[in-house]
């Protein structure tokens, strides 16, 4: 209802406000992505309303029925999920960020079809933090060669990390996950010289403490859509 999402919207604003105020952080320095997926098109656009102008989604599918082209110029889609190398060209119309890099055949096929198109995109790597088998993500110790990679794609802009805590993480371990990828972070900007400044980090049961520990991008979809 979209009543509950303007009352959801305030609230996670007043908790992000907070939680950047606790840590001497601008809450102005930290994106909510508003995590859209499997919710209709009606929730986006009173999300929309409602102030946000970023909007994850995780299925190529899902995007291209959702979002007809062209869209407000200020609407943004970071893509969230998992990405097969034969659907990139159907995302990129519609794609600001991929925040699911992951492996080298994908910064390849990536490269290859922004060339073709003359088209900039960018990128953030998703990293495995907590080391999960069942986790995407690349580890922290391979994080260094793809993104020498990503440097090296001239179509494709370094912008940053994601990762995603374990699920029901304790508050050590989120602290443990989120604060080593800040880490992960200032080592690479250092050793590469390039500058990384997002941090996607934190979603409904846990983006206080990412906040904390140094998150630019928050993505949250159960708090303010409501359960899926
Ligand atoms: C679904 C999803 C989220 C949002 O999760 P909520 O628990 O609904 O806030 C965040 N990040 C990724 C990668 C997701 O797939």
């Amino acid at each position: 209802m979209i009543s509950d999402l303007r009352a959801n919207a305030t609230h996670i604003r007043e908790r992000v406000s907070a939680a950047a105020e606790r840590a001497d952080r601008d809450p102005a320095a930290v994106t909510i992505v508003a995590v859209s997926k499997t919710f209709p098109r009606e929730d986006v656009d009173a999300a929309y309303e409602a102030g946000f102008r970023v909007f994850g989604e995780n299925r190529v599918q899902e995007i291209s029925e959702k979002y007809a082209l062209p869209f407000p110029a200020d609407l943004h889609i970071h893509m969230i999920g998992s990405l097969q190398t034969n659907k990139i060209g159907q995302l990129l119309p519609f794609m600001d960020v991929l925040e699911t890099v992951d492996r080298l055949s994908l910064v390849e096929a990536l490269q290859r079809q922004l060339e073709r198109r003359d088209q900039q995109l960018n990128v953030m790597l998703e990293v495995n933090v907590a080391g999960e088998s069942q986790k995407a993500g690349v580890s922290p110790e391979e994080t260094s060669d793809l993104l020498r990679a990503v440097i090296a794609a001239p179509h494709l802009v370094p912008v940053g990390f994601m990762t995603m805590a374990p699920l029901g993480a304790d508050e050590a371990t989120l602290r443990y996950v989120f604060g080593g990828l800040r880490e992960l972070r200032d080592r690479m900007q250092h050793e590469l010289g390039v500058a990384l400044p997002a941090l996607s980090m934190g979603m409904s049961d846990d983006f206080e403490i990412a906040i904390e520990e140094g998150a630019t991008h928050v993505r949250i979809g159960r708090a303010l859509f409501g359960e899926r």
